[in-house]
């Protein structure tokens, strides 16, 4: 971000801290989901944050928000009020280079987190076309970081086997491949089953029904997106909205304490009412 843009920014956030203020007053407080992709010094690329700006990132969290897992999360969306600031951490795809210092720091301080995983690069040992695409070839997880980091409390996510955009599948048969063979393959790994599936890349255009129905019938808690929104107490806590956990500084803290164009301008994906839904999980289903 060029300084100008960054005076610009500053001058918003603090300009509209009456608005957030009030914000917090009409709707409470928001419980949000960041997510993260790597945490490394080399080979810098658009998803890559470096680990001191990470650490820098936490801390603040840490003295402005809980930090919860997204079971507890989930927990707080579904109160009718909730009053204290919280955030989630998620990763997405499986970086080896997590688990040089990101990981281990937030695990030695007892900070919740879920790490999505697509399946396939573990398994094959094989670097991410989003990646070969940018010129570089970076490592993904091996299986046993994963059995090791579920060992030491971290949630293991489905993020699908091939990182595919599910929203251009129209195959049912490949989409259910796609999210269940992921999850099973993940759960296979590190001895558990899975609980939450992120959608990759998370945009609307990204997303189907027809994967909120799977991940019901799996009976699993929740399905993540990436396309930027906030939770509050009373909405759909299944579908957990997420917001990128940006490198600059400013734009997190504008984000995270709710940046009122942001409220306005939110379109919660929407999807249909299920037939094999709980009660309770048809009443998330619908909300908006
Ligand atoms: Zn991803």
């Amino acid at each position: 971000m060029n300084f100008r843009r960054q005076l610009a920014l500053n001058a918003y956030y603090y300009g509209s801290l009456p608005l957030r203020a009030w914000c917090k007053k009409s709707r409470g407080a928001p419980v949000c989901v960041l997510f993260y992709h790597r945490v490394a010094d080399a080979n810098p690329n658009p998803w890559t944050i470096p680990t001191r700006q990470f650490i820098r990132q936490m801390k603040w969290l840490r003295s402005r928000f809980e930090l919860v897992s997204l079971e507890e999360a989930q927990r707080r969306i579904r109160l009718e009020w909730n009053d204290v600031p919280t955030v989630s951490i998620t990763f997405d795809d499986g970086y080896a280079d997590n688990c040089d210092s990101a990981l281990p720091w937030l695990i030695e301080r007892d900070i919740p987190l879920t790490y999505f995983v697509a399946s396939q690069f573990v398994l094959e040992n094989k670097a991410f076309p989003h990646d070969i695409a940018h010129g570089v070839r970076l490592s993904p997880n091996t299986p046993e970081q994963l059995a090791e980091l579920a060992e030491q409390g971290v949630e293991i996510g489905a993020h699908t086997r091939t990182h595919a955009d599910l929203g251009k599948i129209t195959d049912k048969a490949q989409l259910r491949d796609e999210v269940l063979g992921g999850a099973r393959e993940l759960a296979e790994m590190v001895g558990r089953p899975m609980r939450y599936f992120a959608f990759p890349f998370g945009l609307h255009e990204n997303m189907q029904a027809y994967v909120f129905e799977l991940a019901r019938q799996e009976r699993w808690r929740g399905v993540c997106s990436a396309y930027g929104g906030y939770n509050f107490a009373g909405d759909d806590a299944f579908h957990l909205q997420r917001i990128h956990g940006d490198p600059e500084m400013v734009r997190l803290k504008n984000w995270l304490t709710v940046d009122p164009r942001k409220v306005a301008a939110e379109r919660r994906y929407q999807y249909q009412r299920l037939a094999c839904s709980t009660p309770s999980a048809a009443v998330g289903a619908i909300s908006s």
